[in-house]
């Protein structure tokens, strides 16, 4: 664990994006959230998941995920949308394309390029909502990206597109450049995130060049790499716990309210637990036998934690949970949120379980 990024971490997020949570989250991308991510930038973490060949940090997975939870805990909206362009920058890490990498990669770490992802298009069931056909030269896209978070901070983003075949196709997606093939929504209105800049767009005739093709595989590659990436998705939910429990703690400091740091304790030492099974049952287990039963246990167990802590956050505090700025219903609009980040049909199966209520049936 970095402990001296870390720091740097910690000192951003108490001293920039918590005071400023509330409004960002009612505001739009362009006030604390842009901000947030510019310092971000400046700081370098959009070079944690890259190797300092690079000129990345090449951050442990440790210090990744204790990165996400501590921005989730502080600022969910900039935490969500910061991931994004995380998860956008890893695809271009795992590129087969060396060239490509050679010339973003730098950029992307000292967050001088902004790149966002678009795959939830690749989940859907039924025909493909994006298609890719071989063009001379390269590809040609057509169709709709469903979601893709950031959008007027982007520089360009990570597209996965269905080829016949039964191949996917990734690529990179220069915004500036294919500026009219890509006809962009607007901000979606959303009942929460909705500082995220969140749009839909519509591609026509996209024609991506060889050049920018990141790589090609079977479509049945996705399930896998995703169920690698399971307990992965874990620290935003955990960050948003954290706040609950951070919350309930300073609640208790109130005269008469001293009962509320029990609750409090127990939330604190439910999520280390859950923190410890997601870091071990982390894509190194992937060939154990139980690697499935236990990584989508630390998955949804951190889902539905978010919500219990969020949902105890509301009931300590009382009617005033509900004014449009209170922290307790911030944090259970987003512990809601993440219920569904980056779900996949055995995250919902498995999230759905832990929600049967023990009492069904008695
Ligand atoms: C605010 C917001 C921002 C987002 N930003 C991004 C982004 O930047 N990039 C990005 O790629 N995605 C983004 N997403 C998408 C997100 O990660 C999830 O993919 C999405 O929330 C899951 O819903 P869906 O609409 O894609 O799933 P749907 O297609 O509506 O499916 C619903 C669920 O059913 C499951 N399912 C599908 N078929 C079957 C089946 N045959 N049997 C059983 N289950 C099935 C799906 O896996 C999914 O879990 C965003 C979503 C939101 C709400």
């Amino acid at each position: 664990m970095d402990r001296a990024l870390l720091h740097t971490a910690w000192r951003l997020a108490d001293e920039t994006m918590r005071p400023r949570a509330a409004e960002a989250d009612r505001g739009d991308i362009h006030g604390p959230v842009a901000d947030n991510i510019r310092a971000l930038g400046e700081a370098g973490f959009f070079g944690l998941g890259i190797g300092p060949e690079y000129g990345g940090l090449g951050a442990d997975e440790v210090t990744r995920h204790e990165f996400t939870e501590i921005l989730a805990s502080a600022c969910g909206v900039t935490a969500f949308t910061q991931q994004q362009l995380q998860t956008g920058i890893k695809f271009v890490v795992e590129a087969a394309n060396e060239l490509l990498k050679r010339e973003l990669l730098p950029v992307l770490a000292a967050g001088r390029l902004r790149c966002g992802i678009a795959l939830s298009q690749l989940r859907r069931a039924g025909p493909p909502p994006l298609r890719a056909e071989q063009a001379p030269g390269g590809y040609r896209l057509n169709g709709v990206i469903p979601w893709i978070t950031g959008w007027s901070l982007l520089d360009g983003f990570v597209l996965g597109a269905a080829l016949d075949g039964g191949e996917h196709l990734f690529a990179y997606v220069d915004i500036a450049r294919h500026r009219a093939a890509l006809t962009a929504s607007g901000p979606l209105p959303l009942s929460v995130m909705e500082a995220s800049d969140t749009v839909e767009v519509e591609v026509r005739d996209l024609l991506i060049p060889e050049e920018a093709v990141l790589r090609r595989q079977p479509a049945e590659q996705l399930g896998r790499d995703e169920r690698r990436g399971l307990t992965s998705h874990a620290a935003l939910p955990l960050g948003c716990a954290r706040a609950s429990a951070r919350y309930l703690r300073e609640l208790a400091q109130r005269p008469g309210r001293e009962a509320l740091d029990g609750t409090a304790i127990a939330l604190t030492l439910e999520i280390d637990q859950c923190r410890r099974a997601a870091l071990t049952w982390n894509c190194e287990c992937v060939g154990h036998p139980e690697y499935l039963t236990y990584a989508l246990r630390a998955r949804a167990g951190a889902i539905v934690l978010a919500m219990r802590a969020a949902h105890a956050a509301v009931v300590a505090t009382g009617g005033r949970a509900h004014l449009k700025d209170a922290l307790p219903g911030r944090l259970l609009r987003e512990a809601q949120f993440y219920a569904t980040a980056v779900q996949t049909p055995e995250v919902q199966a498995s999230t759905l379980d832990q929600l049967i209520s023990p009492f069904f049936g008695l």
